[in-house]
């Protein structure tokens, strides 16, 4: 089995092997670098609201600043969209902050009926099954399909909630290089004939680090061809790409199909929180008894499910969709006119390669100062030549915040001595 226990904190071992010594071992070494996740995290600002513009407020409460945002999931501005906000409260009046149970007894409220629903005809898949999150959505779909007798192939970029499902799933798992079909091929090929009718292929749809495009046509080519299933998470491609918003089957006019499963997050575009898996009727039927991240968890409460029927209703119905394809191109073509390095980006999240830690994250906190929000991507998350900015481009975003982020890009790139192209 392929080692991904690298990539789980857990796995920490401590000088003297006691849970503790682990714990203060890690802190001792997190507190040592400016750029560890630890001091990031601490000395973070608050934020106040998710929005184009936000307030940020530091940990003493004696700083207070407005800065245009463009480290948000939130590409369609749906998270403090008032039609979505007052859809919510009417739900909530009705019926309940909360579900009060799980999905299989007491939990199923009316609009979360509706809700499933209503993604099945976004995605144009049979049925679909809610989760509290979209993490909890690919541990159970991986760990309700897969055993010890089955073999995941991943695309090497996934997400960590698709490794750690696979962990839970003891299935054994091989990656390929992102992107690479070759590659995948050369593994089915010397797999298939050990695991007949065993294998599940894995991509995200848009990569959540680079903001490329899954080849999905050609990945499903050769997935038919050794006779494997497909899954697709959808995270970032769910009211970001596609017709509608639909996503990344819609985005290459690929109809639903019994060989694909989709999973997907309420937490980004659609501005809420919460995941889901579309499928066959026969897959999602299994996995309501099969998934228990889902079976043995309290379902979303129904304000939730409320809102984000306001947002897919709000996708439908007005242009936003469209104005983020338009923001997101406009800002690519800038950036690129400028001679900055973003990789193969297609989508709303546009990384701006540093290639340098340090720089990363002096540039994002100057441009704090300036005005923007744009986080900082580092190693291990990233290979240490690419660390980054991870720009997130919203709806929302006027032409004078696009062009303000690039000018001010371009100062800092400058100050720091960073070579464009
Ligand atoms: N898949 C991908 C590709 C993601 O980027 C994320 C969130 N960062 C998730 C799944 C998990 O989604 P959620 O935050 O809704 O749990």
């Amino acid at each position: 089995m392929e080692d991904y226990r690298i990539s789980l904190t857990a796995n920490r071992k401590s000088k003297d092997g006691s849970i503790m010594g682990k714990v203060l071992d890690f802190k001792e070494e997190m507190i040592k670098h400016e750029n560890s996740s630890y001091n990031v995290y601490k000395k973070n600002p608050f934020i106040t609201a998710c929005d184009r513009q936000v307030r940020y407020i530091d940990r003493h409460e004696s700083k207070e600043q407005n800065a245009i945002m463009f480290g948000s999931n939130s590409y369609l501005g749906l998270c403090n969209s008032e039609y979505v906000i007052n859809k919510s409260i009417e739900c909530i009046k009705e019926l309940g902050v909360g579900s009060g149970g799980v999905p299989l007894l007491t939990g199923t409220t009316i609009v979360q009926n509706e809700l499933e629903r209503s993604i099945s005809s976004l995605t144009g898949f049979e049925d679909s099954i809610l989760f509290t999150s979209g993490y909890c959505a690919n541990l159970g779909m991986v760990s309700g399909l897969l055993g010890p007798e089955n073999l995941i192939v991943h695309d090497k970029l996934n997400h960590a909630s698709l490794i750690d499902g696979t962990i839970l799933s003891g299935a054994k798992m091989l990656r390929f290089k992102h992107n690479d079909l070759t590659h995948l091929e050369k593994i089915l090929k010397e797999n298939t004939s050990k695991y007949p009718g065993g294998i599940l292929v894995v991509t995200d749809g848009v990569f959540s680090m680079d903001g490329d495009i899954a080849d999905i046509p050609a990945i499903l080519n050769i997935v038919r061809r050794y006779k494997c299933l497909l899954a697709i998470d959808e995270a970032h491609a769910t009211g970001v790409i596609g017709e509608n918003g639909g996503g990344t089957l819609s985005y290459f006019n690929i109809g639903y199909s019994k060989d694909i499963i989709l999973t997907g997050c309420l937490s980004k575009a659609l501005g809420v929180v919460g995941g889901y898996i579309s499928a066959s009727q026969e897959i999602i039927d299994y996995l309501r008894v099969y998934a228990r991240s889902n079976m043995f968890s309290t379902s979303l409460p129904p304000g939730d499910c409320a809102s984000v029927l306001a947002s897919l209703e709000l996708i439908r119905s007005t242009d936003i969709v469209k104005r983020l394809f338009f923001n997101s191109n406009y800002l690519r073509e800038k950036l690129k006119d400028n001679g900055f390095e973003i990789l193969n980006s297609k989508t709303a999240i546009i990384p701006v390669i540093i290639g340098d830690d340090l720089k990363a994250s002096l540039i994002s906190k100057d441009a704090l100062d300036l005005g923007v929000v744009v986080n900082p991507i580092f190693t291990p998350a990233v290979p240490a030549n690419l660390s980054r900015l991870r720009i997130s481009v919203m709806a929302t975003h006027t032409k004078s915040d696009l062009d303000m982020l690039v000018s001010i890009l371009i100062n800092l790139f400058n100050k720091y001595d960073i070579q464009r192209l």
